[in-house]
């Protein structure tokens, strides 16, 4: 059988495709590009209709929730609930895509972190489809190399002896340096006043569903007292 190209990012392919889902059209599927994906029929039929920098925002989100091991969240046009299921609107997916530089930069280390079962563990990095671990502005080599210079220059992370050496072009290795790591404690630990409110959020489960409607910054929190799991 033909594989099924992804149509959020149509870069990646469908695989281990499930349905039905509580006799609702849920797809559901993974893609090495959006990681586990979980979307009604009709909004990924009219995935077409999107831009590709909002396709590229809700690939972001997918990823990310992969990366944590989150339950997918059932995207969707409109907000759909019973009793089974809580979806959470494309609209709402893109509008908290991160605007600031400096919080893609935070949330793609997280992002790393979740790739690294140890400190000093290398990580590579796939260039054609690791886009939204970072964050990108776009689906291509360009941006994912913009972001990795930052985090670079951060001094979060850092190339490693055999990714500055690989003469392989689709990938590179990276590690989180120790600058990285305490930034992530630093994260994680902060003060935040919505630390509280996110960390019971977390062991809901109805409330986890929620999550992904919160502000971009609880779901930072969120992520960040997540990492300790
Ligand atoms: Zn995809």
């Amino acid at each position: 059988m033909e594989k099924e190209k992804c149509p959020i990012c149509e870069i990646g392919y469908k695989t281990e495709v499930r349905m039905p889902f509580y006799n609702r059209d849920i797809d559901q599927y993974n893609c090495k590009c959006c990681g586990e994906v979980w979307i009604t029929q009709i909004a990924l039929m009219d995935m077409h209709n999107i831009k590709l920098k909002e396709r590229n925002e809700i690939s972001a989100f997918t990823r990310e929730r992969t990366v944590h091991k989150l339950s997918p969240l059932i995207i969707s046009w409109e907000p759909l609930q019973d009793n089974h299921i809580t979806t959470i609107p494309i609209k709402e997916i893109i509008d908290q895509f991160p605007k600031k530089i400096s919080e893609r930069t935070e949330r793609a280390l997280f992002n790393l972190s979740k790739l690294s079962d140890h400190m000093g563990q290398n990580i590579t990095i796939d260039l054609d489809h690791d886009f939204p671990l970072f964050f990108c502005d776009a689906f291509n080599r360009d941006s994912i190399k913009f972001m990795l210079e930052i985090l670079t220059a951060e001094n979060y992370i850092k190339l490693t002896e055999h990714g500055a050496t690989s003469s392989i072009e689709q990938a590179s290795s990276y590690t989180i340096t120790a600058h990285g790591w305490s930034k992530l404690y630093e994260l994680e630990t902060s003060h935040n006043p919505l630390s509280k409110q996110a960390f019971i959020a977390m062991h809901s489960r109805q409330s986890l569903m929620e999550f992904g409607r919160m502000e971009s910054i609880e779901l930072f929190v969120m992520r960040g007292l997540n990492h300790f799991e």
